[in-house]
């Protein structure tokens, strides 16, 4: 096993859990956490891996040293426990996940009374506190109270079903077939199909384990199993989750994974078509998501903004600007009718009502759609010098085109792009590039790579 180092950032902490990932470092992050809050009432999640108890019990014992009242709500997906912190009137969250990384990787996720991620002024003095030390009493909240909530995922898909029509899904006879790889999706995927009444609804990896044996990104090497069980099923639609199911991607009827950037897309042209109003539509999404976004915003005459990447600067814009919906490109639909965080049950819900409205399958959908080719890769980096190094030799090879900084290195060309960043979470660099052909988008990264 190697040792990643510790990541922590817009996305909240990351690390080896027991390596580099110790119960010192996740007491360190939650009193500083609580430091700059000062939440008296915190709302803790977790998803399925085998250290998430450990984590808890570290956790736990940060917050009882303030006397911050507990609001425990188990294993649940991190969508839920951004709704639950809102909901509860908390002051705060956390949840415990390393989201899409591998099992062996555990962290934590920190949330503002409105289940929101930290924004970058408020992690700053997160790390002011690591360094300086708490300055708060131990005790200052008084006698700390644990209470628990058993029906998070009845609440959470209960207020997403409350903005979508649930009675044409249901007269739709559509066939579903959800994968959550054994994370958290496996707690709350049975809530979601029981309440929306598809009968014809089949989970796979379905039991919630430490294992996520499918491989935790939702990303079409990992979907085969979901593929084939569509398409053996006759099923018409094919859902994957990570492991704490904020992600969403999708395979077609034919098994096919379409690609995750599709999953906003879709979500994203069909919540425009239902705006009656005629206010000014606004939609968000960050700088390295798919062309197709803009081409959603030109039909229905929207506005996007495009931010860095992080699903918290995406939720912030969608905040500022009041956003009908935006997401990322990852297959992360962030709906502020529900919540400020990125949803996969708001994304299968969205999805399946523009199914069963339009009669449309997954297919046609896509084909409606302009095509692009994207190419996603990454390298393995062991220093910030190596980053900047990298950086700069994109900078370099394409100094005659249009350079965007706004975060890592985003190259224009006429016909698509190019954008070479370090990742928020692992010590990687991630390239990215969309073009008419695939063959295009290979010969830019290749050329930086
Ligand atoms: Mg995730």
């Amino acid at each position: 096993m190697s040792t990643a180092p510790l990541k922590f950032g817009p996305s909240g902490l990351r690390g080896i859990a027991y390596d580099s990932l110790t119960k010192e470092v996740i007491q360190q992050h939650v009193e500083a956490f609580i430091a700059v809050l000062q939440p008296q009432t915190v709302v803790v999640g977790m998803d399925t891996r085998a250290s998430g108890p450990d984590v808890y019990e570290w956790t736990l014992e940060v917050l009882k040293k303030y006397g911050c009242d507990i609001i425990n709500i188990g294993i649940v997906s991190t969508p839920t426990a951004q709704f639950m912190t809102r909901t509860q009137d908390a002051d705060g969250g956390i949840a415990i996940t390393a989201s899409h990384n591998p099992p062996e990787y555990n962290g934590l996720k920190f949330f503002t009374s409105e289940g929101r991620y930290l924004d970058e002024i408020t992690i700053d003095h997160v790390k002011d506190r690591m360094m300086l030390g708490s300055d708060l009493e131990a005790g200052v909240f008084g006698e700390t109270t644990i209470s628990h909530i058993d029906d998070t995922s009845e609440q959470h898909v209960r207020h997403v079903l409350a903005h979508i029509n649930v009675e044409v899904i249901k007269n739709s006879g559509l066939k579903v077939v959800i994968d959550p790889d054994c994370g958290a999706g496996a707690v709350i995927d049975p809530v979601f199909i029981s309440e929306i009444g598809l009968d014809n609804t089949s989970i796979i990896h379905s039991e919630p384990s430490a294992e996520f044996p499918r491989g935790t990104e939702p990303t079409p090497e990992n979907l085969k199993i979901l593929g084939k069980t569509v398409k053996g099923s006759g099923a018409d639609v094919g859902f994957a989750q990570d492991p704490d199911a904020d992600r969403l991607a999708i395979v077609d009827a034919e098994g096919i994974p379409i690609g995750e950037e599709y999953t906003l897309a879709f979500a994203v042209d069909y919540i425009l078509s239902k705006q009656t109003e005629n206010k000014n539509l606004v939609i968000a999404t960050n700088l390295s998501t798919s062309r197709m976004m803009d081409d959603v915003a030109k039909k229905h005459g929207a506005k996007l903004i495009r931010t860095k990447i992080g699903e918290m600067y995406v939720a912030d814009a969608l905040s500022e600007e009041d956003g009908i919906i935006g997401g990322e490109g990852n297959g992360g639909v962030i709906w502020p009718t529900v919540s400020f965080g990125r949803d996969s049950i708001a994304g299968m819900a969205i999805i399946l009502e523009y199914m069963a409205t339009t009669g449309k399958s997954i297919r046609q959908l896509v084909d409606e759609l302009p095509k692009y080719e994207a190419v996603k890769d990454k390298k393995e980096v062991e220093s910030r010098e190596e980053v900047e190094a990298i950086l700069a030799k994109v900078k370099e090879v394409y100094a005659d085109y249009e350079i965007d900084l706004t975060d890592g290195v985003k190259v224009i060309f006429e016909n698509g792009w190019l954008h070479v960043r370090a990742s928020n979470t692992e010590p990687i660099v991630r390239y990215f590039a969309e073009a008419p052909t695939r063959e295009q988008a290979e010969v830019w990264v290749s050329k930086v790579k």
